[in-house]
């Protein structure tokens, strides 16, 4: 069987391989529309998912604000809103990339222990449902991302 990281090349070795800085996290939160309480309800191990999309969303969307980001069932929730560039031409295609990055992404959670960030699966225990790789799989996530 082929190892299923590699068929995702570089997408993956760029959210598990290279160490992100941090510091967008604050870029991040500072995102958030006044309606919405800027918090990040994800844990850890997810941390390379969400700086990598933001990575990405503000290339397309240099202004996009944030509703919501937190784990539901094991899988990563991005709720944000595309605000188009004035000089886009094609902001309706850029809108569709926008969102299907953040499907991607939401996917990419649902393979990256919530925990380490490895390689996972879904898993539950006791009806909880969270994403861990076979190390973390009798652990639930219990620390919330720190910020
Ligand atoms: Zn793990």
């Amino acid at each position: 069987m082929s190892d299923p990281a590699k068929s995702l090349g570089p997408v993956w070795s760029s959210v598990h391989g290279e160490k992100l800085s941090p510091s967008p996290l604050a870029d991040i939160l500072s995102r958030f529309d006044k309606d919405h309480y800027a918090t990040l309800d994800i844990h850890p191990g997810w941390t390379n998912l969400i700086l990598k999309l933001h990575q990405l969303l503000i290339f397309i969307s240099p202004n996009y604000t944030i509703m919501q980001i937190k784990t539901k069932f094991g899988s990563l929730r991005y709720y944000a809103k595309f605000v188009p560039k004035d000089s886009d031409l094609t902001q309706e295609t850029s809108k569709e990339i926008f969102d299907c990055l953040i499907r991607y992404y939401e996917y990419l959670s649902t393979i990256t222990c919530e925990t380490c960030g490895s390689w996972g699966s879904l898993t539950s225990l006791n009806n909880l449902y969270y994403t861990s790789c076979e190390k973390h799989s009798d652990t639930p996530p219990k620390d919330w991302l720190k910020l």
